[in-house]
């Protein structure tokens, strides 16, 4: 297949129904983590569960970036531009994450402060160089899809002595959260994956060989197209029923088993490990997160600010740790639709175009009410 109508195609999408219904066995249940927000979105805005037995379950993960950001950084972000009066860049979702005391960066940039919604990397570095005499600091997420541009960034301003930009480093690690899930204490039940197509392209399906080895977890490298979802968990079912576990890829057309070598060698060059992060939901994770290495920490905001390590706490009521470590669903919280709304989100989950209880709210949100309710 060449084109996304193909991934979209009805009579095929039934035909992969079908087969998941005959070889689902019903004296079972299938849990498969989709780990990416943009799998989340694929299974609501297709209907995919719909299609599916009730006995195969899609658990959503914590692979929506924005959606793991814990307060305490986004906190950071504002003493940046309020107090440090840097022009703060990033990208658009961050602005509106509610921080502390009911406070968010779109409010902060309300209320004066200079902060810049960019589109990318090579944004926030022009306007370092169309303002030599302000601090430029751009407030970098995301996982291994959005560091290498980054990693270009750095470099770019290292070569032109731009002395005025630095990076405040967010950037996480994928395997590095899906070791967390596995290995919490008290560890939600899954059966499989469905691994980050994006996120894979640069890390290949090799990264994932920890998983299948050692936790004995099947996963299938998924495509974002609603077939692909489909397919994947097919294949994880097969694997399942055959008592297998081993990394598959169903995202051929874009996922190696390398990956980008060309990515991974910018990022090891620019990058290197934080002993530990705090992910909103997982906690600290050792090793899941990345920071500028010595030769580039003139470009670190965090040192150059001096910037504390904050920690806060969630909204009362929001769900939004327990759903990104997949032990709830956003229909388990008390504030989705009423108080908790894409206009006036409470939590990053409803935030972010990948958070699972934007994709509720945006696709599915009555009908998964109405399941639950049946179910009690
Ligand atoms: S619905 Fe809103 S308050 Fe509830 S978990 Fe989602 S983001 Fe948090």
């Amino acid at each position: 297949m060449k084109y996304i109508d193909e991934f979209r195609e009805q009579t095929l999408a039934q035909k992969i129904a079908t087969a998941i219904k005959q070889e689902a066995d019903s004296n079972r249940t299938y849990r498969l983590m989709e780990f990416c927000g943009g799998h989340t979105h694929a299974i609501f805005r297709y209907g995919i569960q719909d299609l599916l037995p009730a006995n195969v379950e899609f658990i959503h993960g914590p692979g929506c970036p924005v959606c793991v950001l814990p307060i305490g950084r986004i906190d950071n972000a504002i003493e940046l531009a309020e107090q440090h009066k840097v022009i703060l860049c990033t990208y658009a979702d961050v602005l509106r994450v509610p921080a502390s005391q009911s406070n968010s960066l779109l409010k902060a940039k309300a209320a004066g402060s200079d902060i810049r919604m960019v589109y990318s990397t090579q944004d926030a570095l022009q306007i370092a160089r169309d303002n030599p005499t302000q601090e430029v600091v751009f407030f970098a997420i995301g996982f291994e899809t959005t560091t290498p541009p980054t990693a270009v960034a750095i470099k770019q301003a290292h070569a032109e002595g731009l002395h005025n930009f630095s990076v405040f480093c967010n950037h996480v690690l994928t395997p590095s959260a899906m070791l967390a899930i596995l290995d919490a204490p008290e560890p939600v039940a899954i059966d499989g994956f469905l691994g980050p197509s994006h996120v894979s392209t640069i890390i290949g399906s090799q990264a994932y060989n920890i998983f299948a080895e050692e936790y004995h977890k099947p996963i299938v490298i998924a495509g974002f197209e609603p077939l692909d979802v489909m397919q994947s968990s097919l294949m994880l079912i097969r694997q399942l029923n055959a008592h297998q576990h081993k990394v598959e890829n169903e995202y051929t057309r874009a996922v190696t088993p390398t990956g980008n070598v060309k990515a991974q060698q910018l990022m090891q060059e620019v990058f290197c490990l934080r002993e530990q992060f705090e992910w909103r939901g997982l906690g600290l994770i050792a090793n899941s997160a990345l920071k500028l290495n010595a030769d580039y920490t003139h470009f670190d905001a965090e040192l150059r600010f001096q910037l504390p390590a904050i920690s806060a706490t969630d909204v009362k009521g929001c769900e939004c740790p327990a759903i990104l470590r997949g032990a709830k669903r956003p229909v388990d919280c008390k504030l989705l639709g009423t108080v908790c709304t894409p206009e006036n989100p409470m939590g990053s989950c409803m935030v972010s175009s990948e958070g699972a209880c934007a994709a509720y709210w945006s696709y599915g949100r009555l009908r998964a009410s109405n399941k639950t309710e049946q179910a009690q």
